[in-house]
């Protein structure tokens, strides 16, 4: 078979490729409303129990949504664990014992101010009021002025575990991954034979229950964390801090987010979280301005040290070798993935046009992409049926795939650009005579010739990794 397609030079698809349509991509509120929109509408994210009116700012990801969260996830763990030797993952329990948020601080401290409005009743986040002229905090629902002062509210969920609903059974669901990190410190660093510098990484759903959730999937109660905390000796921590600062701004960017969207802001002396020496947010441009996708914080010995004093068991590391003692330090990256999933399609959405006519395209990274292949057979005679099942079958071992066969070509084109799938392999009927396909490629809707024995190494070498 021929090898021409695959001698030449093809770089991988560029996500941020503007194409043409960049003078007319929306912004702003036309943005948000444009992604959201087309979340509902190609089943990437749904109101949760919708068909009972649903439930404030709580979501279900659909079949599109949960296959690109799953990316969002996976390219996350390439570069965090697969892709290093330093760094071990874990699965900890999200209903633990309640002692572990008593040591944290999250028992005491993991609170946001609250306000009460006395006129319309509604509650809201007294560091998000915005003022009258006479400098007066304002509600948010009603326009009242008349508010009660601010006052601590917890962020956890509470719940009883078993059967009896007293204080002996109280627990809670968890607002972050870390402290399941910290707590099995020990079991890791000695099972896994590990030398600071280390790092512990784990993926999964956290619970807060915010005041005021909203902007889509930016804040909702239920969401999914990406955190890692890397476990260094304590001299070492300020240039940790650094690399992991910038390790973790050019995975962005690596996925397609321009660097124009993107900045890292360290916190003010005063916002610093109680465990943390230094923190810095990546954040995004969202269409209403800056907001974090991360933070990256130098957690000190804060948690270690409260571990093992609520606890009683030393978590420290103890050098055989040099017989030195000490209380590692800890540089957290804590990301949130389904956040971060909808900077991703901010940043991807465009719309242009193609042979006169109006498209929008989600211009994903082709790994972050719900699909990286759609097989499209040009029509539904069964002649071409074999072939398509044996493109599919192949392309089905290495990539997440879709056969679309209703409608003309240009149609099932549109309707994949609009899901960001970055190739479009058409099997027609000159195939069946020179077992060649025609591969389309969504930014540029360049058309190429590949022999079908070459599909996946084609499509692998375009999709880059
Ligand atoms: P914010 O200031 O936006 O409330 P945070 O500083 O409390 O966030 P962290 O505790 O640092 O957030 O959590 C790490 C990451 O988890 C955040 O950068 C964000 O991406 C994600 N995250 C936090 N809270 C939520 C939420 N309610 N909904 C969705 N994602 C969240």
């Amino acid at each position: 078979m021929p090898d021409q397609h695959l001698s030449q030079t093809t770089e991988p698809l560029d996500a941020t490729a503007p194409g043409a349509g960049d003078k007319t991509r929306p912004s702003g509120t036309a943005l948000f409303d444009a992604v959201v929109n087309l979340c509902k509408r190609r089943g990437f994210v749904f109101p949760s129990a919708e068909i009972y009116g649903g439930i404030r700012s709580t979501y279900d990801y659909g079949p599109l949504g949960t296959l690109m969260l799953r990316n969002v996830k996976d390219a996350w763990w390439r570069a965090v664990v697969q892709e290093r030797d330093d760094v071990v993952p874990l699965d900890a329990a999200i209903l633990t014992n309640p002692k572990v948020w008593e040591a944290s601080g999250h028992l005491a401290t993991f609170t946001d101010p609250l306000v009460d409005c006395r006129s319309c009743n509604e509650r809201s986040r007294a560091d998000h009021l915005e003022t009258d002229e006479t400098g007066a905090p304002v509600c948010p629902h009603c326009g009242s002025t008349d508010l009660t002062e601010a006052r601590p509210f917890n962020l956890m969920f509470k719940t009883f575990v078993g059967p009896v609903e007293d204080e002996a059974s109280v627990a809670y669901l968890r607002p972050e991954t870390a402290q399941g990190m910290f707590v099995n410190f020990a079991n890791v660093q000695t099972t896994m034979r590990r030398k600071p510098p280390f790092g512990i990484a784990q993926l999964g759903r956290s619970f807060r229950n915010e005041i005021t959730p909203g902007n889509f999937v930016f804040r909702t109660r239920e969401f999914e964390q990406m955190e890692m905390e890397y476990f260094v000796p304590p001299a070492e921590s300020p240039q940790w801090f650094a690399y992991w600062c910038a390790e973790r701004l050019s995975w962005y960017s690596r996925y397609g987010i321009p660097e124009a969207m993107l900045r890292l802001r360290p916190h003010e002396t005063e916002e610093l979280s109680h465990y943390s020496s230094g923190t810095a947010d990546v954040e995004f441009a969202f269409p209403w301005g800056w907001g974090e996708l991360e933070g990256i914080a130098n957690r000190t010995d804060f948690d270690l040290k409260a571990h093992s004093e609520h606890s009683g068991v030393r978590l420290e590391y103890f050098d055989q070798a040099s017989g030195e003692r000490y209380v590692p330090h800890v540089i957290e990256p804590a990301a949130g993935a389904t956040r971060t999933m909808m900077a991703f399609l901010l940043a991807a959405y465009d719309e242009d046009e193609v042979g006169g006519e109006r498209r929008s395209v989600l211009r994903l990274h082709p790994r972050l992409a719900p699909y990286q292949v759609a097989v499209l057979p040009l029509s539904k005679k069964p002649e071409l049926a074999p072939l398509t099942d044996e493109v599919l079958a192949s392309c089905r071992r290495r990539f997440v795939c879709e056969r679309d066969e209703t409608q003309s070509i240009g149609r099932r084109y549109r309707r994949q650009d609009e899901i960001g799938t970055p190739l479009c392999v058409t099997v027609d009927f000159d195939s069946l005579v020179d077992r060649c396909v025609t591969v389309r490629d969504r930014d540029t809707t360049a058309q190429e010739r590949v022999p079908v024995d070459d599909v996946v190494a084609y499509v692998a070498e375009r999709i880059g990794s």
